[in-house]
């Protein structure tokens, strides 16, 4: 019988794995932040139009890329974050999948123009659906910038799938709302159509919360602290009056990344049982630091949801430390069955 399988080429198996990396504009925008981010950059530009269909673009003035670096970032399973399956479990970095380049260079025109601080000149590449078109000398400030443009055009069925430019906006601003939220020691500035929406200054937590979501925000934030052997927990949560009626400011941040757990999102509504109205949830920005060793984020492509060793310490842990602070900022239930 004749032999049927055959491997993928490249660009093909770049095409299928873009498909989990990056559903949406905002899914760019999410992967180009984070590599900023791991570039130790101090000052991040975001730049959209369009919702981020025609372009999403970043800039930043991190470490940079040599130009054979330039290069192989944009191959898959290519990166600089991990070296043996054994750093999976000791991650200090967003990225470590090296696939985010790969996925959206398959799916996209890309242009990328990176210097390293000690050297004169950088280097430009300009990429289309997994083609490298061009590789140029250019002068160019230090850092990265990174230009996406035309997300999905090789894809038809993906970019009619996109929805509204209202939409996709919203995802854009949430997942900047998320990364600016875990990173106040960064600065981010953020323009969309032309006009800047956002411009955060290095800063706090509790003044990047204010920053992104308005004065009013300050008076109705109680602080949270806990610090145990296996957890330390820091944040805010809203006092009742910031409850909203859908699942709006809610963050978790685990080792400064956001994260989305329905089981520790419990924990936090069952400390406000009795404080908040039927169909309200409260508001909360928590950052739950713990030993890279005891949690596995690669369960999942976009790295959003966490599998947590011990889950049930971390759930009473929490639980407690909200209520406290409730209770120490005298925020409590007239009537608390609990005792
Ligand atoms: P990962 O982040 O998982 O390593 P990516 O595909 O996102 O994979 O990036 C591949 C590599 O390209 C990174 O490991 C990094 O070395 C390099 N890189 C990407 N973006 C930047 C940037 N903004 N500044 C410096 N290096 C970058
Ligand atoms: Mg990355």
């Amino acid at each position: 019988m004749a032999d049927i399988i055959q491997l993928l080429p490249d660009h093909v198996a770049n095409q299928i794995a873009a498909g989990e990396v990056v559903q949406r504009p905002s899914s760019v925008v999410k992967e180009l932040l984070e590599n900023a981010i791991d570039a130790e950059a101090t000052v991040i530009k975001l730049i959209i139009k369009d919702a981020g269909k025609t372009l999403v673009q970043v800039i930043d003035n991190g470490k940079g890329m040599s130009s054979t670096d330039a290069r192989l970032s944009f191959e898959r399973h290519a990166t600089s974050k991990i070296r043996n399956a054994e750093d999976l479990f000791h991650l200090h970095t967003k990225g470590f999948r090296g696939e985010a380049l790969a996925s959206i260079a398959a799916i996209a025109h890309v242009e990328l123009k990176t210097k390293q601080p000690q050297e004169e000149v950088g280097t430009s590449i300009v990429i289309e659906g997994s083609e490298i078109v061009s590789q140029e000398v250019v002068v160019t400030p230090k850092g990265t910038s990174i230009s996406v443009k035309n997300l999905f055009f090789n894809i038809p069925a993906r970019r009619n799938f996109l929805k509204s430019n209202t939409v996709e906006l919203r995802h854009v601003i949430d997942e900047f709302h998320r990364v600016s939220l875990a990173h106040p020691n960064i600065s981010f500035v953020f323009y969309n159509n032309g006009s800047e929406s956002f411009n955060l200054p290095v800063s706090n937590q509790r003044q990047r919360i204010v920053n992104l979501f308005g004065n009013k925000t300050n008076e109705k934030l109680v602080p949270v602290m806990e610090d145990t052997e296996v957890l330390k927990i820091s944040g805010f949560v809203g006092k009742p009056e910031f409850a909203k009626k859908t699942r709006g400011e809610q963050y978790f941040f685990v080792n400064d990344r956001f994260i989305k757990s329905a089981y520790l999102n419990h924990a936090v509504a069952s400390a406000f049982d009795g404080l908040l109205k039927n169909g309200w949830y409260p508001s909360y920005f928590l950052n739950l630091n713990v030993d890279p060793q005891s949690i596995d984020i690669n369960i999942h492509p976009t790295k959003t949801e966490i599998k947590f060793d011990d889950e049930h310490t971390l759930y009473a842990l929490l639980r407690s430390a909200v209520k406290h602070s409730l209770g120490q900022f005298n925020i409590a239930p007239v009537l608390d069955f609990e005792r």
